[in-house]
């Protein structure tokens, strides 16, 4: 049985200022897959990621989310994209000045939502999810690295995503605490959401084997396992 295919890149090509960043590139990510991206600084990996979430659109190509068509969404669209996808950065990005609960409600009233009492039961939920329950109070400052990275994780999963997209998730954060961030992805990653994950610690894809993506020469070569993409780069 296939399973459903959730974002399609055909041929897409991307440059900027006449410099091709990206060209050829095709792959496919299918529900509830594990996806790792690597590759140089440099590469292309932000831009990757970065039309996938429509922050910009590549110039030639098709790239499809679930029912969007991302070289040709209108910016009423994008959203109800956005709403589809999770998003986790590498720097934290909570709001400095507002407790847990408050970085968590202000995306779901953003994203549509206006019963205090769903918003109160979401958050509880996907605090829950994250291993943090009873820290909704606590202001960002007084959260460890990783309990940082955790409230944006839970904040990513509001609207239930059919794929997170972390670019470096665990680049601010010591080996313990990468540990759990990847414990907790890959624990939301089996509960259905796909997962494509940018990240320079070679060494996770090894502890953690995935799928893979290299992006090299400017294109991307695909990996069934990631343990043969270090094979193919350290051997
Ligand atoms: P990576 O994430 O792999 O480090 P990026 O996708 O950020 O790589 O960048 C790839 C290349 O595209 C770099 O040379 C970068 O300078 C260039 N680039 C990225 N975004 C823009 C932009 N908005 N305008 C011009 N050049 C850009």
């Amino acid at each position: 049985m296939e399973t459903r295919r959730i974002l399609t890149f055909e041929n897409v090509a991307k440059s900027f200022h006449g410099k091709t960043i990206l060209e050829n590139v095709s792959f496919n990510v299918h529900l509830g897959e594990f996806l790792y991206i690597i590759g140089k600084t440099g590469s292309g990996k932000s831009t990757l990621l970065k039309m996938i979430y429509a922050d910009q659109k590549p110039d030639s190509g098709k790239i499809i989310f679930g029912d969007f068509d991302l070289g040709n969404i209108s910016q009423n669209q994008i959203p109800f994209l956005r709403r589809k996808l999770g998003i986790v950065f590498q720097d934290f990005q909570l709001l400095p000045d507002r407790n847990v609960y408050d970085n968590i409600s202000f995306c779901l009233r953003a994203s549509g939502w206006t019963q205090e009492s769903k918003i109160s039961a979401r958050i509880q939920e996907v605090m829950e999810k994250v291993g943090l329950n009873g820290k909704e109070k606590a202001m960002p400052h007084q959260l460890s690295g990783g309990e940082q990275q955790r409230v944006v994780i839970a904040r990513a999963l509001i609207n239930d995503p059919l794929l997170l997209i972390a670019d470096e998730p665990t680049g601010n954060l010591d080996p313990e605490m990468t540990d759990t961030i990847m414990e907790l992805l890959r624990k939301i990653n089996l509960s259905g959401t796909a997962i494509l994950m940018v990240t320079h610690e070679h060494i996770l894809l090894k502890r953690y084997p995935a799928r893979a993506l290299h992006i090299t020469g400017k294109t991307v070569l695909e990996y069934s396992r990631s343990e043969q993409l270090l094979k193919d780069l350290y051997d």
